[in-house]
């Protein structure tokens, strides 16, 4: 059974092409991925998904209703929670919930098992300001919020942008313990290390899905060998790096090169090392070299 069938879905801003031909499906209680930079599109695809913004072509589909002709049903059976105010700030953390369970009729009191495990650790400053919060309390607000009317369908913008490493640890946690309770997620981040938490992503760029499949599948899918190279002079480094014949690819990765080699029996005395999901997106989304 499916939860979302994308087909085709294109969507452009003026002249600006945000979103192009896309189509994919995600299973019933699946952890779904999409994964990708800065204005790849990932925020035009959430809105139309949960009938905020209209596409300009194709067809969304949650549980069987179309995201045009059953906004309203479907505004019931998801859950969103944007990237960035999706709380109101001048409201205290129980003022916050307690308006997002109004919204949709319900209270606090009836759901409250499901965001038990998320809200416990927020309800301490249930008196607090919501803009007062920290990075990760705000955003396990903001979830409990997203919660609190029971969807079928979660869907998370971005929730681990600008939150500190150990809060983004905690909540893909709390994500696989509401995956547990059979809630389908779909999630996006900019962030590639999170790819491999989830049962399937997708790789998007400039608008496009490059590839769609399970992280290990993916990476399985690097089509050579991967060497890492540093130097203490990089911008020299990457210079010879681009004259050398033998280079088919070099992207730099912080303080080290990710090189691939056109000859792979030449020995040059690299270090081999294992793909990431960051190496497979960045061989799809650029040119070699
Ligand atoms: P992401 O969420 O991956 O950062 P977005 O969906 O926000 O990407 O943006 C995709 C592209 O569409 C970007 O180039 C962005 O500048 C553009 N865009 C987004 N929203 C608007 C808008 N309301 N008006 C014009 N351009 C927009």
């Amino acid at each position: 059974m499916k939860s979302l069938i994308v087909n085709n879905v294109s969507k452009s801003y003026k002249r600006k092409s945000a979103l192009k031909d896309i189509s994919f499906e995600v299973e019933k209680g699946e952890l779904f991925g999409v994964i990708g930079p800065d204005g790849a599109g990932k925020s035009t695809l959430f809105r139309i998904m949960t009938t905020l913004i209209l596409a300009d072509k194709g067809e969304v589909k949650i549980e069987g209703y179309d995201v045009v002709k059953d906004y309203k049903k479907i505004r019931n059976i998801v859950g969103y929670m944007p990237g960035r105010f999706s709380l109101y700030q001048d409201l205290t953390v129980r003022e916050n919930i307690e308006f997002f369970a109004a919204v949709f009729n319900t209270t606090v009191e009836e759901n409250y098992h499901l965001v038990k495990d998320i809200y416990s650790q927020i309800e301490p400053f249930e008196k607090r300001k919501a803009g007062a919060l920290s990075g990760g309390m705000k955003q396990k607000l903001a979830l409990s919020c997203a919660l609190i009317h029971k969807p079928e369908v979660l869907f998370l913008d971005e929730p681990t942008t600008g939150v500190d490493p150990i809060s983004r640890k905690e909540f893909w946690n709390m994500l696989k313990n509401l995956q547990d309770k059979g809630i389908t997620i779909i999630v996006s981040t900019p962030y590639m290390d999170e790819a491999t938490l989830c049962n399937r992503i997708a790789l998007i760029n400039e608008g496009e899905f490059m590839d769609i499949n399970t992280p290990q599948e993916l990476i399985r899918k690097f089509p050579k060998k991967l060497y890492s190279v540093t130097s203490s002079n990089l911008t020299n480094l990457m210079k010879l790096l681009r004259e050398d014949l033998n280079v088919e690819s070099c992207f730099s990765f912080g303080h080290r090169v990710h090189v691939t080699l056109n000859d792979e029996t030449k020995d040059e005395g690299y270090e081999e090392i294992e793909p990431s999901i960051e190496d497979y997106f960045m061989r799809l989304s650029k040119p070699q070299n």
